[in-house]
Parts: C-alpha cells; structure tokens; sequence
C-alpha cells in the first residue's frame, strides 16, 4: 500500500466522523501519491503523520443575549493547523452547518493554498455554527464580542490572523477588531478584511472574485481561448459570486446563473449586477427577489443544478454543490472551463468526472486564493503603516494569480500530468510546507 493511501486511511480511523475533512485528505493526499513515492523522504520524515494533526484545536461556548433578553449560547472554533511557514492565516466562517469536521477540511486546505501565493502565511481556520441571517446588528455584535472574548488570547498579528468567511463580511470583522483592540489595547492588523477606515486593504472585499476571473483568464489564453462573449454559469450570491460576476461583465463575458440556499436565477441577457447587489448587499433579501424586478429573468426554487447553458462554470457557493449531476449537466453543455470560487465545491467523484472528460478545472486552493493573497497584502501595509492604491493592490492581485496560474501548470508538467491543476496545485503546496516542516526539525 502507497504511504498516501496507509496515510488516508490512518488519519480517517484517528478522527471519526469528519467526513468533510477526510474528503479533503483524499483529494490531496490521493493526488500527490505517485509524487510521494518517488520522494521518499517525506515518509520518512512522517510528513503526512504531522500535517494532517493540527498544531492545536480551540473549540469554546459563545454564550450572548438576544434582543429579547434570552440568552443563546453556541459553538466557536479555531483551528490552528500548521505556522511551518508563517503565522496561521484564515478566515472565520458563521453558517449552522460550521462543525469541527468542516473548520478542519477548511484550515488543511488552507495551509496547502497559502503555500502556493508565495506570500508567507501558514494556514488556520475557524468559525461558529451562529447564523447571523435575520439577527439584528445589536445581536451581531453581541455574539462577534463573546466570540473574541474567548478567542482574543490565542491570536495576534504574528500568531494568528483570522478574516472573513461564509456569513463574515466587513461588519463582523469590524465588531471582532474593535473587540480584540479593547482587551488587548494594542492596535495591530491581528484581522484582516477591515474597514478601509481602520487598516482595511482596498480591492480586499473583491479579492477573491476578481483573482478567480484573473486565474481563469489564465488558463483561457493558455488554450488560446478568450473570455470575452463567454456564457459564465456561477452559482452563489454573496461576496466572492459578486465580485466574480463583476470582473467577468467587465471582461466581456455574460453571467447567466447566480443561486443562493433558496434557490437560483436564469437571465439568459445576462445579471444585471446593479439589481443583484442592491438585493443581496444592500436590501439583505432572497436571491429571488431579481426575478420580480428584471424582466426576462427565471426563478428556479431549489439546489442550482448546473443545467443552464454555458462556457465556464464557476461554483462560488459552498462545499459539494457541484456534484456528478452537475458535471454531467455541463458536459451536455460542451462547457470549456471549471474554477472553483467556493472552498471544495466540487465532490470527488465529480472531480474525476470532469478529468476523465478533460474539462480543465482549476482547483479552489489555486483558483480562490486571490482572498487570502490581498488579506497578506492586508497585512503587510499594517506592518508598514501604509495604505497601497486599489491600482497597486489590483496589480499585485493579478501578478500573483498569473504566478499561481504558471506554479500549478508548470508544476502538472514536470510531474508528468499536463493540464491536472489541483494535482499541480497540491504538489506545489505540499513540497513547499514539508520542506519547511522537515528543516525546522521534529516538532
Ligand atoms: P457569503 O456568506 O458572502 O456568501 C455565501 C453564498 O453562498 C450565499 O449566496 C449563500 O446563500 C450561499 N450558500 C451558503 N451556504 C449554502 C448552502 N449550504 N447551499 C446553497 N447555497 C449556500 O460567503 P463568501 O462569498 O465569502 O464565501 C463563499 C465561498 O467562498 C465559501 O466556500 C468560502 O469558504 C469561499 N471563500 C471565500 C473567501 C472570501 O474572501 N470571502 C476567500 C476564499 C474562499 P444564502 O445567503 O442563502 O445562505
């Protein structure tokens, strides 16, 4: 048995019922087992055993009081999975399906993802099973500073630097700052994703969604294709499918499909993303709400199934919303390209679905790390006590996708798989952070 698959099954027998993050071991570990036996060092080194224990687990009560006097007591989690080469780095997650399965799927990829921006950052993750939906701001606040309350001791600008995630956007990280500045009284960019007024990076709330338009601009001209004219099929609604749909309109492309958990939107002319955001930024409301107020649009109750007609598919939602079903609803569409926005979209099986038919599909620790990459900018001008423009932020966004883009394709190759991204991307990452975890010694 190869050391990749005597690991996978190790790590699935060592901790029970995580099925989110042994998904995410098989699809890294799986694709990086030819790599592994040729490099038998690693094995011996137990570089596998090592990484796939996080440094530590914080896992706490949140208790607060609603707006009725009631109180309500949840879940926390950080997850600090390995600082081999920079401080813990990755963002809070508020959603009822956060446990300690998914904050563990989220926090390993994350350390491979950090590895391949070249920035150095270790990766980390966290969150709370809150559901800021239908909460007053009052009783956000009050959950964000119970919340820092207890996780304020553990993180610090060198140690670990938490940002936004699913259900965390600038208005929770700003209620956590100003928290975590109040029981420490020091002024240090321990978050990213703030207020622009107080150490904010600008182009940091489109960073995801843009780097993925960048990544896959990429990968379209390395196949001499173009975006321009292109039908993009994008599911989600909230930061990362908003600022993805907007590079792609001003890339010349048309999105035709945008979801959130109630359902999703057909407008076969194309979002119109003014309407979109004035529903899901400002006025908070369901996705369905476009279909009442752009003629020509549909509304479709239910899962997105991927069904409408289009040349990429970029799944920015959630984990496992693209599954066979979905792949096989693409290829009936001839779709050129798949990259995921979203953290593990794409379930195993139909990963290898859209391999055996050759679909290039970029991998999300590739193809979403324009987030975390503008958070370390984030971070580097806090140290510095600068604020960079949205131009040079931008700029440095696309060099830094473009490097990825060339890292993971580059890194296919010479591993004898051209054109397999996330066997690429998972190489790339996990040479990188084994070699630093085998020089810093046995710890
Ligand atoms: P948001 O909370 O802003 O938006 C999430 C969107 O996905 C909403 O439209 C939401 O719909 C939908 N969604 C969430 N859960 C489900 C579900 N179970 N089924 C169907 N739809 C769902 O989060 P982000 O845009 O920040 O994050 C989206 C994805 O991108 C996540 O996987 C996240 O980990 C990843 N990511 C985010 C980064 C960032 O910078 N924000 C960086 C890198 C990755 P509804 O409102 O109805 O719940």
């Amino acid at each position: 048995m190869s050391y990749a698959s005597q690991q996978v099954e190790n790590i699935i027998k060592l901790n029970p019922g995580e099925p989110e993050f042994h998904q995410a071991v098989k699809e890294i570990l799986l694709s990086i087992e030819d790599f592994l036996e040729r490099n038998p060092i690693y094995k011996e080194n137990a570089v596998l055993e090592r990484l796939a224990e996080p440094d530590r687990q914080i896992k706490f009560r949140v208790a607060w009081r609603d707006d009725a006097g009631n109180i309500r007591v949840n879940r926390g989690y950080r997850v600090q999975f390995n600082n081999a080469i920079g401080p813990y780095k990755g963002g809070l997650r508020f959603h009822p399906s956060v446990n300690l399965s998914v904050i563990k799927f989220l926090g390993f990829e994350q350390i491979f993802k950090n590895a391949i921006t070249g920035l150095p950052i270790g990766g980390g993750k966290g969150g709370s099973d809150f559901d800021p939906k239908g909460k007053s701001d009052n009783e956000i606040m009050s959950f964000c500073q119970s919340f820092i309350t207890e996780l304020y001791r553990y993180i610090g600008e060198n140690t670990d630097v938490p940002a936004g995630d699913i259900g965390v956007g600038a208005k929770e990280v700003g209620y956590m700052f100003g928290q975590y500045k109040r029981l420490k009284n020091v002024f240090t960019g321990t978050f990213t994703g703030k207020g622009i007024d107080f150490g904010g990076s600008l182009v940091r709330k489109e960073a995801t969604g843009y780097g993925l338009l960048y990544i896959l601009e990429e990968l379209l001209q390395s196949k001499n294709m173009d975006l321009y004219g292109m039908k993009v099929s994008i599911s989600g609604a909230g930061n990362v499918a908003l600022y993805a749909a907007e590079k792609a309109i001003s890339l010349g492309a048309k999105v035709v499909t945008m979801s959130d958990s109630g359902g999703w939107i057909y407008d076969k002319d194309g979002i119109d993303l003014s309407i979109m955001k004035e529903i899901k930024e400002v006025k908070k409301e369901r996705i369905k709400s476009y279909a009442q107020v752009k003629k020509g649009s549909k509304y479709y109750e239910g899962r997105f199934d991927w069904s409408a007609e289009c040349n990429a598919a970029l799944p920015c939602a959630t984990q496992n919303e693209l599954d066979e079903t979905g792949v096989k609803n693409l290829i009936k569409n001839k779709v050129s390209a798949v990259a995921e926005g979203a953290n593990m979209p794409t379930t195993l099986d139909a990963m290898h679905l859209l391999r055996e038919n050759n679909i290039p599909f970029i991998p999300s620790k590739a193809a979403n790390a324009g987030g975390v990459s503008v958070s370390a900018l984030e971070m580097s001008q806090n140290s510095m006590r600068v604020n960079w423009s949205d131009t040079q932020v931008d700029s440095r966004l696309r060099e830094i996708m473009k490097n990825i883009f060339n890292l993971i394709s580059q890194t296919a190759e010479q591993n004898g798989d051209k054109g397999n991204y996330l066997k690429g991307a998972n190489i790339a990452g996990f040479k990188k952070v084994a070699d630093a975890v085998i020089a810093q010694g046995v710890v």
